[in-house]
């Protein structure tokens, strides 16, 4: 019997609809955000650097803008497709209003294998992808950053082909219409790492409150891309000890533990965390029971499954990856007892800087770091704390909490604006 492929969207529905049913979400608010606002597929040809021509199918879904621009990451990956992205751009909603950003939610990406293509080749795919988004994206309008597979590189190609199809003399002020640039192009300091910081800045205060002592903790990664690698690394000066990575080559362990700079610089180099010669290679299952007390998903969507769960021995799972836990996922975590700091929240430092990259090219100002992360501190902290007085006065979990943030952040939005006409 064919197996039914799994809907990512239908996951967020269901996160969804048990936090709108738990707190009572509006019914005109709950259709409006039950579904996204604008769906643009594109499938374009790209003139390939040797002549030869090939045709993609790029895709961007804006789910929501009441509380500003339309906001969210670009993939490239060959599992790129309308169900996933719309599930995306959801979360972006979510993870904006939790965060109190001024933005919306969006999604979009490229069905394609990076690896399989030269930079150049990446270079001309981008391009014309950006050419053909149009008046899709805008500085004011929704903002594209890096996701899965795509980098500050990429986003400087971006930049440089959208302001080519705008008169010269209003480039300056279109710099905002991607973040996550490289620094010299108009990029923000600590953009890079932002993602992974705000998962530690979560797992800090975590913690803190469960009164755990992180240099004596054993940690895990599934995806050693730019959320894991910076996660872990970030970990580090914790004493925190990396005891086994997971990525798309396969699994690696030591219980003596990893280092993660070490590693990193393996990986840019081999392509994966596969034949590392600090560790020993394991099993997909023998990685998900590995011995440790935390595990950050850092890689893609549906990792933490019915299956996969009960394997986990942790007591934390702090999500750096966009809906690493299905529904069954959860329960298993919800049945065992296992804290979750939801992917909404946990991994909202990426967004966050980009937002702080955003004010600073429309300011022409340039923070420091210090600057970068004190405020990101700040923003996770409160996010955090949010989240947790929501755990606390509706008796939820924390995905739930989560979601009550956001839902209740909109709707307020909602009711104060009301609906045109
Ligand atoms: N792709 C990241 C995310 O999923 C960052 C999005 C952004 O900076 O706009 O949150």
């Amino acid at each position: 019997m064919a197996r039914r492929k799994v809907s990512t969207y239908e996951n967020v529905t269901r996160q969804y609809n048990a936090a709108a049913d738990l707190m009572g979400l509006e019914d005109d608010v709950r259709k409006i955000l039950a579904v996204t606002r604008n769906e643009f597929v594109v499938h374009f040809p790209v003139k390939m650097p040797d002549g030869r021509l090939e045709v993609f199918t790029g895709y961007r879904v804006q789910h929501n803008n009441v509380l500003g621009p339309f906001k969210g990451g670009l993939r490239y990956h060959p599992a790129v497709e309308l169900d996933e992205v719309r599930a995306l751009a959801t979360w972006m909603t979510w993870k904006c209003a939790i965060a109190n950003i001024p933005f919306g939610g969006a999604k979009g990406g490229v069905q394609v294998d990076p690896s399989r293509y030269s930079a150049s080749e990446i270079e001309h795919i981008t391009r014309r992808f950006t050419f053909d988004l149009g008046d899709n994206i805008g500085p004011e309008y929704d903002i594209p950053a890096p996701d899965v597979n795509t980098n500050p590189q990429i986003m400087a190609w971006i930049l440089d082909t959208y302001l080519s199809t705008v008169p010269a003399h209003e480039r300056q002020a279109c710099i905002h219409v991607v973040t996550g640039k490289p620094v010299e192009a108009g990029g923000s300091q600590g953009r890079n790492k932002a993602t992974g910081q705000g998962v530690v800045f979560c797992i800090e205060k975590w913690a803190k409150d469960h009164d755990v002592d992180l240099g004596g903790v054993k940690f895990m990664v599934q995806g050693f891309g730019n959320v894991g690698s910076w996660a872990a690394r970030l970990m580090r000066p914790h004493g925190a000890k990396l005891v086994a990575v997971e990525d798309v080559t396969g699994a690696i362990a030591n219980e003596a533990g990893i280092d993660a700079d070490e590693l990193k610089r393996y990986v840019d180099d081999a392509g994966g965390v596969r034949g590392y010669p600090g560790a020993a290679p394991v099993e997909h299952e023998e990685f998900f029971g590995t011995k440790a007390d935390i595990i950050i998903p850092a890689a893609l969507e549906n990792q933490i499954t019915g299956k996969t769960a009960p394997l986990l021995k942790v007591k934390l799972v702090a999500e750096g990856a966009n809906g690493p836990t299905d529904p069954e996922g959860d329960e298993v975590l919800q049945d065992q007892g296992i804290h979750v700091i939801p992917d909404i929240l946990c991994n909202a430092g990426g967004v966050t800087v980009s937002y702080f990259e955003w004010l600073q090219n429309k300011r022409s100002e340039f923070w420091d770091l210090e600057e970068v992360d004190g405020k990101l501190h700040r923003m996770m902290i409160g996010a955090y704390e949010r989240v947790e007085n929501a755990v606390e006065s509706y008796k939820t979990d924390w995905r739930t909490a989560a979601y009550v943030v956001a839902l209740s952040h909109l709707e307020t939005v909602y009711k104060r604006r009301g609906i045109f006409p």
